[in-house]
């Protein structure tokens, strides 16, 4: 008999307690072997001045179970409060974020009858490093972060999530054409892991235009892999496009804890109402179940909801004839069906897998055990940027020629990522943030010394830098892109 596995549940906010009772309910009468224990996070923890919204409790109870079942959470608007989602699924390197997407036509209307995705989505990187920085009166940035094992971890599970379940093709999304670096990288590792699943077809599409085609022929898509931002926006399209944003659930996978949920928010605007859609929190406790090695009870919550689907039953986001009913009574509706079978849709099957099989899988070396790259770095040059809204680009370019010597030339200054310095067109609309190039004219003795000597200079002629940026080449290849017009 399979012994009772401990799993830490947070009910949520707004919609999220009346969906969790209902998905328990459902679980308890379909045998579901867990033994939950309850933590508060969220709202209620935000306001009581914990700007984390995770008491200490919550963590030692996540860092125990390794398991957490959890209800949408409301990030309250502007006070700093960090989204709790995103601290979650760092500290504990949640690094995978799946999210299938199925439509249930013709029970659930939708514009894609035959549509089947699973979306990866890298969990942990990207514009959602959190590193943001006002620089100038008018300049702020995000870091934009992305690491050859981040991607080469994310691109993996990918391939082996297709390989484990049977799925024929691997899309990766990037915007490669103009951020050649960063998602130029995550594009290459795609390419060399894809070597190593000759069985898979693969192929990559510009972000822009391979959204698109989710919204417009998501049947031509199986599984597709992307960085966290294209991958937050792609499911959501995704997850709409079957029907609903309230059908789909997610698990967010790490080597030694899972989390798994609805892909939806916490819908303030029909919270307590008693008519939100549980089904995007079944299909995340369907995908606990299968993780923590209870299959036969997934499938039976899997098959049960579905066959109550086919008997016309639905909540009221989902616009079909038949019966609309509350979320408790949707739950009651699937309880009764347990045990059945649907017969228009095709019955669901899970393997048996060790539990957190899932989460394991061969890494490579790189990953693994990290041993230092075998990397030559050379420093090239410095790129300083300076604050000023006074001088000219031709007067900020004569004051930095002047004192560039002996060991730097001033290549280029950029405004916005443009050239404005030598020969700007006086066209080119200009902020108070003057990006400025310094190459080595001896890349042989460059160290960081020169460097500060020259902030030294820069500081004395009453320039005010903000921050720097070294240039460096990898193994001879240029590590930094050329500037607009450069
Ligand atoms: P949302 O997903 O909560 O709601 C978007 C729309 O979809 C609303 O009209 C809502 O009524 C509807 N909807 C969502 N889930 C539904 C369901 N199960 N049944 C029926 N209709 C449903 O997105 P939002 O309004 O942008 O965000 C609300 C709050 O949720 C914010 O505080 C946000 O930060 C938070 N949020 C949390 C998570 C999470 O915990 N994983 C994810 C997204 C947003």
């Amino acid at each position: 008999m399979t012994q009772l596995r401990k799993i830490t549940i947070a009910r949520g906010d707004g919609i999220g307690p009346e969906i969790m009772d209902a998905t328990l309910k459902i679980l308890e009468h379909a045998g579901a072997k867990i033994d939950p224990e309850f933590i508060d996070i969220g709202e209620k923890v935000y306001l009581a001045g914990n700007s984390s919204g995770i008491p200490d409790e919550a963590w030692e109870s996540l860092r125990r179970t390794k398991i957490f079942f959890k209800g949408p959470i409301t990030t309250p608007q502007g006070g700093g409060y960090k989204s709790l989602n995103v601290t979650i699924r760092k500290t504990l390197g949640l690094y995978a974020n799946v999210r299938p997407n199925v439509s249930y036509a013709p029970f659930v209307e939708t514009k894609h009858p035959n549509m089947n995705i699973v979306i990866i989505r890298e969990n942990e990187e990207d514009l959602y490093a959190g590193i943001e920085h006002q620089q100038t009166p008018e300049v702020v940035q995000c870091l934009k972060l992305i690491t050859r094992p981040g991607s080469e971890k994310i691109v993996r599970y990918a391939f082996e999530y297709a390989r484990k379940n049977n799925r024929k093709k691997v899309t990766c999304f990037t915007k490669d054409n103009i951020m050649k670096l960063t998602d130029g990288l995550f594009h290459k590792v795609f390419k060399e892991v894809a070597k190593e699943y000759p069985e898979i077809e693969t192929e990559h599409w510009i972000i822009d235009i391979g959204m698109a085609k989710i919204a417009d022929t998501p049947q031509d898509f199986d599984v597709v892999v992307m960085p966290n931002l294209y991958g937050d926006i792609a499911s959501d399209v995704a997850a709409q496009v079957t029907g609903s944003v309230g059908l789909a659930g997610s698990a967010n996978i790490g080597d030694q804890v899972a989390m798994f949920e609805a892909i939806h928010g916490s819908a303030p605007d029909i919270a307590g109402k008693g008519i939100a859609n549980p089904s995007g929190l079944i299909h995340g406790a369907i995908m606990m179940l299968v993780h923590i090695g209870q299959p036969e009870v997934a499938a039976r919550i899997h098959n049960a909801w579905l066959k109550t689907l086919e008997d016309g039953i639905h909540t009221g986001d989902i616009s079909k004839g038949g019966k609309s009913v509350g979320t408790m009574e949707f739950a009651e509706a699937v309880i009764e069906r347990l045990g059945q079978n649907p017969s228009t849709y095709k019955p669901v099957a899970y393997k048996h897998a060790e539990p957190n099989e899932s989460a394991t899988f061969q890494l490579s070396p790189a990953v693994k055990d990290r041993p230092k790259l075998d990397v030559v770095r050379q420093l090239d040059g410095v790129d300083v940027f300076l604050f000023n809204n006074e001088l000219t680009p031709d007067e900020i370019g004569q004051k930095l020629e002047a004192l560039a010597g002996p060991h730097f030339k001033l290549a280029v200054i950029t405004n916005r990522g443009v050239k404005v310095y030598p020969q700007g067109f006086p066209e080119t609309f200009t902020t108070d943030h003057w990006r400025c190039r310094f190459e080595f004219i001896n890349t042989e003795s460059a160290t960081n010394k020169e460097i500060i000597d020259l902030l030294n200079r820069i500081q004395e002629a009453d320039l005010d830098f903000i921050k720097i940026e070294n240039l460096y080449k990898f193994n001879g290849e240029r590590g930094y892109s050329l500037g607009q017009g450069q």
